[in-house]
């Protein structure tokens, strides 16, 4: 039976943009809807700006706008940013929308019912020049524990010290900056403190969400357990749920100049995103999805993935207002910890804020950014750290070096030799692929949301293709007489591989697989079915290049962009100049090459040496001792071009005999590190002449 299932990530806040941080949530959950699909399940996958508050009403009044002009706009920029990361939403809404309005109104009148809505005055820090009320955040002070300066009204981030506003040392309001005054208001509060709150939560913390699988993370269920106490301890606190005027929100029916609480709507936006989705695209039955009864007659699911940080509004408050009103409860909680860029907090002054914009601004593949992320990800609430080296090496071996290698080295023969025609398969190589393939293993790590996992077990398939490719050596039997039939079968065979891993790899690589899907000419790729080689006769397209390396100097720019919000753009770095003339013939004595890397591997006593075997369309590949092993994993390098001086005195090395150059670049004054192997462009091939 397909499951049903209602996906939904954490509403980004309407007053700021989308940073990598924001992504790690967003693509582990569009990972997850991806995977789910491709098993044939049916997902609604809905999320919305979360819009309403204190700080976009501030916000947009600073900007000389009103807050629906700054929140559409904001709704504009964070859908783009979404968009092209492959964040592919069914439905992407605001809270600020008359089906928001609807269920607020709908839940507080049930709450009402219930007996649930507690009415009392409190007394809270008023500013007497903007004539408001002060959230926490827009009071500042000494802290009462350690004196230190320019508090905010929660916490200090000095001592760590955690305390109510009024307790601040000389307090001000960071709006006007006048002294606070104590004032009373009446608050509307949701009675949490209700025995049944606490009762039901304890069941809905030990829940399961399917048979075997947890409801909450092990990490949110023993914060649930902290959070509740002991059976029969009542530690629940009431939660306020109304704003006083001026305030941007809804107003609580009945009650003038009373608002709801930016966070008792913001989750209700997850239903009025789905509403809004079954309006505009008809066929979907809400209730069976938001309905206590119907959800569970008929089995649907509702799952939301969030950042640990807002683990308190999503399992206490959420759960519980929805189960007193007769709406269904979610199935499972997806919780994700924070980005670390570096193995640091991102910063901005070094440059590791980082906006998804300015990602795409620097031509980086979001697909790069969507792989690194999955392979950090385990389904746990760790945090992910976002190691720009390592990000650049994972990516350029793997995706590179490894996936589009396969398909790079074999369809050329395809097209040229076979008019773009499959032939037969090499049964024997798809057995020992299947062997060790264990597709249920790597559904089990998707589904439990292991990416890492996942994605181990995939690059050792694509080891496995590779060697295929490497023992079998296509480039030689194209040259060899009489060989046609087994080129034929080797390239076809790759290329079947190189498809079943593209399936396997889609749900974190969309467009990528769209590619190849192209290239290949296939339906789109799914998990469902039996399994088929590519048919011989069947004619694929032509290849073109699918994916490129990651360079060192995108990501030293990327840092440099994020920088440049605080600090001025840094000069150009100085180029050198160029050293005494040469006349055209000395330059043509130079024999330049496109040169195919075969092989590479490191040097056993060699520091600085990778072995590279060079194709430049000989008949057989030069050998060249290249000093880029600070750079390169030689894996990375097999299967591209790059450029290699051809007749250089062969040399002879402590390591064997050096046929000739590869070049690279590098800085000579030592400011910008790192070696740059050059590539020509598209369609070279070896033993061009450069000139
Ligand atoms: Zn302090």
């Amino acid at each position: 039976m397909p499951r049903k299932i209602l996906v939904t990530n954490a509403l980004p806040y309407a007053n700021g943009d989308i940073h990598l941080g924001h992504l790690v949530g967003y693509l582990q959950a569009d990972i997850w809807v991806r995977f789910q699909r491709m098993r044939g399940n049916t997902v609604h996958y809905v999320c919305a700006d979360d819009t309403h508050g204190t700080p976009v009403m501030l916000r947009a009044e600073k900007e000389g706008l009103t807050p629906e002009a700054l929140i559409a706009r904001v709704h504009g920029e964070h859908l783009r940013d979404f968009t092209d990361f492959g964040i592919a939403f069914d439905n992407y809404h605001s809270t600020h929308s008359e089906e928001t309005r609807r269920y607020a109104e709908d839940i507080y009148a049930r709450l009402q019912a219930a007996g649930l809505i507690d009415v009392r005055a409190i007394e809270q820090f008023y500013d007497p020049v903007k004539e408001m009320f002060l959230p926490d955040r827009f009071i500042k002070g000494e802290c009462p524990k350690c004196g230190a300066a320019d508090q905010y009204g929660d916490n200090c981030e000095v001592c760590g010290a955690a305390y109510a506003p009024i307790e601040l040392k000389n307090p001000r309001s960071a709006v006007s900056g006048a002294t606070p005054v104590l004032r009373a208001s009446e608050h509307y509060f949701f009675r949490l403190s209700d025995p049944r709150a606490a009762t039901f939560l304890r069941a809905w913390t030990r829940g399961e969400s399917r048979p075997g699988v947890r409801r909450l993370p092990p990490e949110a269920a023993n914060k649930m357990r902290e959070w509740l106490g002991e059976e029969g301890d009542n530690k629940l606190s009431d939660w306020d749920i109304s704003r006083d005027a001026p305030y941007f929100g809804f107003e609580i029916p009945d009650a003038p100049g009373k608002y709801f609480y930016v966070w008792l709507d913001a989750p209700i936006g997850y239903f009025a995103s789905f509403r809004n989705l079954a309006d505009k695209r008809g066929g979907i039955a809400v209730e069976d999805y938001t309905d206590a009864g119907k959800a569970a007659a008929t089995g649907t699911e509702m799952v939301h993935f969030i950042g640990k940080d807002i683990l308190y509004f999503h399992a206490l408050f959420w759960p519980a207002m929805l189960e007193a009103t007769g709406y269904r409860t979610p199935s499972q909680l997806c919780v994700n910890g924070f980005l670390t860029v570096n193995g640091a907090k991102m910063s901005k002054s070094r440059g590791t804020f980082i906006t998804a914009r300015s990602w795409l601004d620097q031509k980086l593949d979001p697909e790069a950014l969507r792989y690194y992320f999955a392979g950090k990800s385990n389904g746990s609430m760790e945090d992910v750290d976002l190691n720009l080296d390592d990000m650049i090496a994972r990516v350029n071996a793997d995706l590179v070096g490894k996936f589009v290698n396969i398909a790079s080295r074999c369809a050329g023969f395809i097209e040229k030799r076979f008019g773009g025609l499959l032939g037969d398969i090499d049964i024997s190589a798809t057995d020992a692929f299947a062997a060790a393939w264990a597709a249920d293993d790597v559904a089990a790590a998707f589904e439990a949301r292991d990416y890492s996992r996942a994605l181990r077990d995939i690059m050792r398939l694509a080891d496995i293709a590779n060697q295929y490719v490497n023992d079998r050596k296509p480039w030689e039997l194209a040259r060899q007489q009489g060989k046609d039939t087994e080129l034929h079968t080797v390239c076809s065979t790759a290329l079947t591989l190189f498809r079943d891993l593209a399936c396997y790899l889609k749900p974190v690589l969309p467009r990528l697989t769209m590619q190849v899907e192209a290239f290949l000419d296939v339906p789109p790729l799914d998990w469902r079915g039996e399994w088929q080689p590519l048919p011989a006769g069947h004619r694929i397209q032509t290849y073109r290049h699918l994916t490129t390396r990651i360079e060192r100097t995108q990501i030293d720019a990327l840092l440099e962009a994020n920088r440049a919000s605080l600090a001025p753009i840094s000069a150009p770095a100085t180029t050198t100049p160029a050293t005494t003339t040469i006349s055209i013939d000395d330059f043509t004595k130079v024999d330049l090459r496109v040169a195919r890397i075969v092989e590479a591997a490191h040097v056993e006593g060699a520091e600085k040496l990778l072995r590279l075997m060079l194709d430049i369309g000989e008949a057989k590949p030069r050998q060249v001792f290249a000093g880029i092993k600070s750079a390169y994993a030689p894996e990375t390098l097999v299967g591209r071009l790059t450029v290699m001086v051809a007749n250089l005195a062969p040399r002879k090395m402590k390591f064997g005999l050096s046929e000739g150059m590869v070049l690279a670049a590098s800085d000579p004054e030592g400011k910008h590190s790192g070696i740059h192997l050059l590539s020509p462009d598209n369609g070279a091939t070896p033993g061009m002449k450069i000139k």
